[in-house]
């Protein structure tokens, strides 16, 4: 356990209205304290400043699920670093493979909203996954290392961000890696962070993200090198969402 806790992170993605801030009532009244988990929500950008006014008194975090990264300008629908901050996030998904393919975000782009993200004084969490293809041609790896390479700031330090290791075809798909492939990967990038940052980076959590189900959490958080989960489906079920929060404790 790179962390000194382990983070569960919900990301909503296009999901929720304020319908379900009662959802966010109820995780709430559920944890009353963050001695063995760090929980974070990401509900869509629209809910994060009634999430935060909500979850003030809760050690439940709020963040957001991207970012532009420039502090304001011309750049018609989207949502700077600041703004979310401003909102009363404390945190911010950058480099989700959603993102990096529907919206063709390259690594230095997200880099880039890693950055502007440190500059509004959010804390990061950094997708990074391979593809299927690359996969089954056998270049997980390498495309990994190469994201890493490409999308992880300078800088980048335990208390400032948190890399989430999610295999695009696991996303949404109810397939996992087996729990070996999750340990070799999670190893490599500890690897890849140890060869570029020094011992230093050991404390830079490293998450899975990809089908975690209340059913799978155990076998996934007993994985060597596993610091937490993004957790993207099954953090819209309330109950779910807490069962993998406890399998983590
Ligand atoms: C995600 O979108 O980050 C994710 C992990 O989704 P799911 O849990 O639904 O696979």
């Amino acid at each position: 356990m790179a962390r000194s806790k382990p983070l569960v992170a919900g990301n909503w993605k296009m999901n929720g209205s304020k319908l379900n801030l009662a959802d966010l009532e109820a995780l709430k009244a559920a944890i009353r304290d963050s001695e063995g988990v760090e929980v974070a929500v990401c509900p869509p950008a629209t809910l994060i400043s009634r999430a935060s006014v909500m979850l003030a008194s809760s050690p439940i975090a709020v963040g957001g699920q991207d970012c532009h990264p420039q502090p304001s300008g011309a750049h018609t629908g989207d949502i700077s670093a600041e703004m979310l901050a401003d909102a009363g996030a404390s945190m911010v998904i950058v480099g989700h493979s959603e993102r990096r393919s529907a919206h063709n975000e390259d690594d230095s782009l997200v880099r880039a909203k890693a950055e502007a993200a440190w500059r509004a004084g959010l804390y990061v969490i950094l997708c990074v996954g391979e593809t299927e293809a690359e996969r089954r041609a056998g270049d997980a790896e390498s495309v990994v290392e190469s994201q890493l390479e490409g999308s992880v700031p300078d800088g980048a330090t335990p208390d400032s961000l948190v890399i989430a290791y999610e295999p695009v075809w696991a996303i949404g798909t109810g397939v996992t890696p087996t729990t070996d492939d999750i340990a070799a990967m999670h190893a490599h990038i500890r690897n890849c962070l140890r060869r570029r940052f020094g011992e230093e980076s050991d404390g830079i959590g490293i998450l899975y993200g990809g089908s975690v189900k209340g059913e799978n959490a155990s076998a996934i958080f007993a994985v060597d090198g596993v610091d937490g989960a993004l957790v993207g489906g099954a953090s819209l079920k309330v109950k779910e969402f807490l069962t993998i929060i406890s399998a983590a404790g």
